[in-house]
């Protein structure tokens, strides 16, 4: 980690404390302020407050070069826990975690639109205690959930309550849970019915001009290519997402029959990905052209924006990501403009299916420990 400009200890010292204590999983005072460019006296200062709060706690000790043995920092996970839903196509995912990101309840619902009533059921079937609970997320595809809900909300349950695009809260999630360092340019590749992306810089989600940011799915690959409903030509989407490998296998008469693909998208491209990691050589071919198409869309962001540090993520990537990681690990590799200076390293995440509601409560601990990134969209 690059070593900053000494900064003034104020609001967002805190903020940063907590996110190098979280990136470092367990880390010295010492550290702590080589890392920060904080004094030692404001570090003290604002790990004494910490630890009063007990957001984190010490875990042990390291040994040191000379003197005493440096007792070690960490994030105190079962102090505090946030919750997030994801408003999915057929259903609505719902887990609460803790202050490292760890689930800590899950639970899916079919499709709900009395939030408050789900959140109160959620959290009755919960073993925690509600005062330790820091407030809600909901997470959809951009537009389905409008803000002034997440205002309605907040009110009823006198707790905050955030309203994000769901591709974006994932990014979030992965950032938080994996310990990525907040000086990494940090992106995820949601891929669903629909392709999103999340980007986090400096430790905080890029939302651009109208929490728009991160529409992967629209950038388009030809300019004469497929109509997209967007109103452009050649839209990623159109090529790559689960629904499109799901029209596309649908078009193979073999194929279609032998999966029986006539039930819903998310249902018929599981089909044809467990197919494809089986050894099933049409459906293979169909996943991995797929996966191409998005690795020239990716690897446009890439170098758009030289990033670091890219997760795969969305239940699409649940039963196949292996074949879109490899595609493209090998395609960035040979082609991302900054291959000579720095690797872009791929990485498939833990949980795909969950990674939206997961990075949905995930949002709400960062809004409660550090502070200082989230807005809510107007
Ligand atoms: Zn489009």
């Amino acid at each position: 980690m690059a070593r900053r400009e000494a900064p003034a200890a104020g609001p967002g010292s805190r903020a940063l404390v907590v996110d190098v204590v979280r990136s470092a999983g367990a880390i010295s005072r010492v550290e702590l302020a080589e890392l920060t460019g904080l004094t030692q006296p404001s570090i003290s200062g604002i790990v004494r407050d910490l630890i009063a709060d007990g957001v984190i706690h010490e875990t042990g000790s390291a040994d040191s070069v000379r003197g005493a043995p440096r007792k070690l920092l960490a994030i105190n996970p079962a102090n505090r826990f946030g919750i997030g839903f994801h408003v999915g196509p057929e259903s609505v995912t719902c887990v609460a975690v803790d202050l490292t990101g760890g689930v800590v309840g899950r639970e899916v619902v079919p499709l709900v639109d009395d939030f408050g009533r789900r959140f109160d059921d959620f959290v009755a079937g919960l073993d925690l205690p509600r005062d330790r609970i820091e407030g809600l997320a909901i997470v959809a595809p951009a537009g389905r959930v409008p803000a002034s809900r997440g205002v309605e909300l907040a009110a009823a349950l006198g707790l905050p309550v955030l309203v994000e695009n769901d591709s974006a809260a994932a990014a979030l999630g992965e950032f938080w849970s994996r310990r990525v360092s907040r000086d990494q340019a940090f992106g995820s590749v949601y891929l669903s019915t629909g392709i999103g992306a999340g980007l986090v810089f400096s430790g905080a989600l890029f939302r651009g001009a109208s929490f728009d940011a991160g529409e992967l799915g629209h950038l388009s690959i030809a300019y004469d290519g497929r109509p997209c409903p967007c109103g452009n030509r050649g839209c990623v989407e159109r090529y790559a997402s689960t629904a499109a490998t799901v029209a596309a296998a649908r078009d193979h008469a073999g194929l279609s029959a032998r999966l029986r693909l006539d039930g819903s998208i998310p249902t018929a491209y599981d089909a044809v990905a467990r197919a494809a990691v089986s050894g099933d050589a049409e459906a293979f071919a169909l996943v991995d052209e797929a996966a191409k198409y998005l690795a020239v869309a990716v690897t446009s962001t890439v170098n758009l924006l030289d990033l670091g540090r890219l997760v795969l993520t969305g239940p699409g990537m649940a039963v196949a990501g292996s074949i879109y990681a490899r595609r493209l690990r090998s395609h960035l590799a040979a082609t991302a403009h900054a291959r000579h200076r720095h690797e872009v390293v791929v990485e498939l995440s833990a949980q795909p299916r969950d990674a939206a509601a997961i990075g949905a409560a995930a949002l709400v601990v960062q809004a409660s420990i550090a502070p200082g990134h989230t807005r809510s969209p107007s």
